[in-house]
């Protein structure tokens, strides 16, 4: 075993958890295309050589999300528990389809997806033996969990389905989403034979928020038209603009009508660790499931969402099956081939498992704080500054843009090309009721003040305000 290698990795993570390069790379597909014709895959190439070019290539030819001064989508820094979780699962690379080859592993997932429900309000507090009332599992990211959700919601509503399929059925299944609902829901509609039709979009209200009424409308005339509703979707921070849904409304919603209650708290979820916000999603507690994305805003690496439901015998009729060639299997334990959509399966569950036994809950939550302050900085100086906020959320994302913008021969996407040639900061855009505005979210735990404030100030100076 080579051991500069080890040891030349070991300064690289150390050098680029503290100096991730500049923001935004300057690359074309050709000038890479070009660059990679020399890996012919023909002789070897000397390791160091090798390990030397990829570190390069990885520093200066992609965005670095890690860095402080990235205000971008919900993607996260990783803590370096999470990043040595990472190395430790591609050391023993365990596979975890079956629970009897890797009882650790699968208990340690078992372990902390019971702290998360719990920390939800899924599982009481104190609960030791919930088996029985929950099905949680580490998912690949919030899409596949998302899609679990609507299988798992189908097995409990039209459990003949998983014989006959969907054109046994009398009545078209029909679930809801928000129109601003995250586009998982397109895809996962095509995918589970339902179609887009079947995706009713529901109006926000003003505030970007779920119309309550429209969803009770546009439910009778589904029902009178001979549809048969199955679930509504809440969303516990909204991927454009950060807006939680109504979720106790949307709730109550679903129990009077008997529909699946689905909360997306794919990003946002995680805020039920902090003291501030928790509040804001009073009634998550209630669904029938939840999506919650631990490679957002629980600072790690990529790859790694949660499902949890509290009907654990639908999630079974979703993902049974047998197979004479696995393991068999014991009475006590979940075991993934059966109860999730992956077959072979990583230790997806080790980082989330590492970073909250490395820094505590009360830390966890103290960074979750100081991500929303941040965002409350940036919120403020850039209204002190004339531009306007079109959002209102709790949760760090600010859509924002300024009323002069035009009037200054700007546009969105002209600052936003000038942003980026200076590999500073990045930032995005969206539409909002029609019109495109900024977006920027604080998504590291290391962005500071100093960082929120250069961005403001290379805002103000494009747009010559003082
Ligand atoms: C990011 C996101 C998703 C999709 O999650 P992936 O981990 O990217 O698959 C789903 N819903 C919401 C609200 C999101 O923000």
């Amino acid at each position: 075993m080579n051991v500069d290698i080890l040891q030349r990795l070991a300064i690289e993570i150390q050098d680029f958890y503290e100096n991730p390069s500049s923001v935004t790379p300057t690359v074309t597909a050709e000038q890479v295309r070009e660059y990679l014709e020399h890996y012919d895959f023909q002789a070897p190439v000397p390791q160091n050589e090798l390990f030397g070019e990829v570190m390069q290539m990885m520093r200066y030819w992609n965005i670095q999300i890690s860095h402080p001064r990235y205000f971008g989508l919900f993607n996260p820094a990783p803590t370096l528990s999470a990043i040595v979780a990472e190395a430790m699962v591609a050391t023993y690379n365990p596979q975890m389809a079956a629970w009897s080859h890797a009882p650790a592993a699968n208990e340690i997932e078992r372990h902390t997806l019971h702290y998360i429900a719990r920390k939800i309000g899924l599982l009481p507090e104190h609960h030791s033996n919930p088996s029985g009332i929950l099905a949680a599992n580490f998912t690949a990211g919030g899409s596949e969990a998302n899609h679990s959700a609507v299988l798992v919601a189908m097995a409990h509503h039209f459990p003949e389905t998983l014989e006959n399929g969907l054109l046994f059925l009398k009545k078209q299944p029909v679930l809801y989403v928000s129109e601003l609902a995250h586009n998982s829901f397109d895809k996962i509609a095509k995918h589970v034979g339902l179609g887009l039709n079947a995706l009713r979009i529901v109006p926000v209200t003003d505030d970007l928020k779920m119309d309550t009424a429209a969803l009770q409308s546009m439910l009778t005339q589904d029902k009178a038209d001979g549809f048969a509703p199955f679930m509504v979707v809440g969303t516990a921070g909204l991927t454009s603009c950060g807006v939680i849904d109504p979720l106790s409304d949307l709730a109550a919603f679903c129990q009077k009508h008997q529909l699946w209650f689905h909360v997306d708290g794919a990003w946002g979820g995680a805020a039920v660790f902090s003291p501030v916000l928790k509040p804001y999603l009073a009634g998550i507690e209630l669904a029938d499931s939840v999506t919650i994305d631990a490679h957002k805003w629980f600072n790690l690496t990529m790859g790694a969402g949660m499902f949890l439901t509290r009907h654990p015998q639908a999630n079974a009729a979703a993902f049974n099956v047998r197979a004479d060639y696995m393991p068999a299997s014991q009475e006590d334990v979940a075991v993934p081939y059966l109860t999730t959509m992956q077959w072979s399966r990583r230790f997806i569950g080790l980082k989330l498992f590492m970073m909250l036994a490395d820094m505590g809950e009360e830390n966890f939550a103290q960074l979750m704080v100081h991500q929303t302050a941040m965002g409350e900085r940036f919120r403020q100086k850039i209204s002190e500054a004339g531009w306007q906020v079109v959002n209102d959320t709790p949760l760090p994302v600010v859509n924002f843009t300024h009323p002069a913008l035009m009037e200054k021969g700007l546009t969105v996407d002209g600052v936003l090309a000038q942003l980026y040639a200076e590999h500073e900061v990045w930032i995005s855009s969206v539409t909002l009721r029609g019109q495109k505005v900024f977006r920027m979210c604080i998504t590291n735990f290391k962005t500071t003040e100093a960082d929120v404030d250069f961005l403001v100030e290379r805002l103000k100076s494009l747009l010559h305000t003082p």
